[in-house]
């Protein structure tokens, strides 16, 4: 059977992307919304035909409890509201797929770790680049030393963030700045690629504009070492729409990724001329159809809300040492 899966935050995400995405899933169907603005809901209800009495609020998510037709909460919210979101879906019995950055703090994070284990339901964390193919290629590129040990990695993403008046750019709601937001797709892609854990972080930030910029970072540039003997470079900005990209200098050789991150339209090469090019898919449809899998299947996600805490964790590190001048280990 289809999961049913309600969205939780009703923004630019959840209407471009994650709700045709789910048209196009084979394991669930658009389910449930919960909003607190009604022109969002309207809009929503009149195109995809969600019942009334599958309409909450952030408020009122208890009520869930009561709705079979949910099986799954999708948390779209601004970032530090991922917990609050969480852990209500989780009492109401539901599991819960959450967008990146799982929260803000690590301490929140175990929370909603805690409050899905304590229901028995499943956590995922919405890291749609594990599900691109392109990037599978080079975790396979990795895992089978097709080149080689890995030595140097290089991983930025950067985006122009816009207008001034935004969640994005206020610490309360956002948690954090470009890092957060658009740097955690680097340094997921360093981890994933190297299948290791970061041990210590040196990091440098920069700002330009200290108004727009008062309250979450601009720009960051950071390196990290890696047990196995490899070391990241990595990279992140709210200023330009540029860098996006992921490169791995291995011992007998190297393969990129430009544009790595993109909901479609990511390819790359390697240094024996072979083009890495896929068939795009619906990132999106494809983190859902496996996080229902895992449910129908009992097993656990590979993007589980763990995953997403650790990467909170070294986040939490790169800020420490951007603040300290300070190389910073990471504990686990
Ligand atoms: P958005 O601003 O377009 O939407 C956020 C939604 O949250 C809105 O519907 C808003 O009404 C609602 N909301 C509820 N309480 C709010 C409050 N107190 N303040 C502001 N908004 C509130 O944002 P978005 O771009 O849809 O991002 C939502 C989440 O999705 C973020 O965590 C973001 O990091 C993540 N995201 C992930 C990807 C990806 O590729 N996986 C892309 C974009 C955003």
């Amino acid at each position: 059977r289809r999961l049913g899966v309600a969205l939780c935050g009703l923004g630019s995400l959840s209407e471009h992307q994650i709700a045709p995405a789910l048209q196009k899933t084979r394991h669930c169907r658009l389910a449930g919304l919960v909003s607190g603005t009604p022109a969002s809901v309207a809009k929503f209800q009149a195109k995809y035909g969600v019942p009334d009495r599958s309409v909450y609020g952030y408020d009122d998510m208890q009520r869930m409890a009561d709705n079979p037709d949910i099986d799954i909460v999708y948390v779209v919210t601004p970032n530090a509201l991922h917990a609050e979101h969480t852990i209500r879906a989780a009492r109401a019995g539901k599991h819960v797929f959450c967008e990146k950055p799982l929260e803000i703090s690590v301490e929140r994070c175990q929370s909603m770790i805690d409050a899905c284990r304590y229901a028995g339901r499943l956590l995922g964390t919405g890291y749609r680049c594990q599900y691109d193919p392109h990037h599978l290629e080079c975790i396979r590129l990795v895992r089978e030393r097709v080149f080689g040990a890995p030595v140097i990695l290089q991983a930025g993403f950067a985006i122009d963030v816009g207008r001034p008046d935004q969640w994005r750019l206020q610490h309360a709601l956002a948690g954090g700045g470009a890092l957060m937001d658009v740097g955690i797709y680097a340094l997921k892609a360093t981890r994933y690629l190297t299948g290791e854990e970061p041990v210590v972080v040196s990091a440098l930030e920069t700002k330009t504009d200290p108004v727009k910029f008062a309250e979450v970072d601009e720009s960051m540039a950071w390196t990290m070492r890696f047990p196995g003997g490899a070391i990241a470079h990595c990279s992140t900005s709210y200023r330009i729409d540029g860098i996006r990209n992921l490169r791995v200098d291995a011992e007998r050789g190297w393969f990129e990724l430009d544009p790595a991150y993109f909901y479609d339209g990511n390819h790359g090469r390697r240094s024996d001329g072979i083009e890495i090019r896929h068939p795009a898919i619906d990132l999106f449809a494809a983190e859902l159809d496996d996080f229902a899998q895992c449910i129908l299947e009992q097993r656990p996600s590979k993007v589980s809300g763990e995953e997403g805490l650790r990467d909170v964790r070294i986040l939490q590190a790169i800020y420490e040492s951007a603040r300290t001048g300070r190389a910073v280990e990471i504990g686990g």
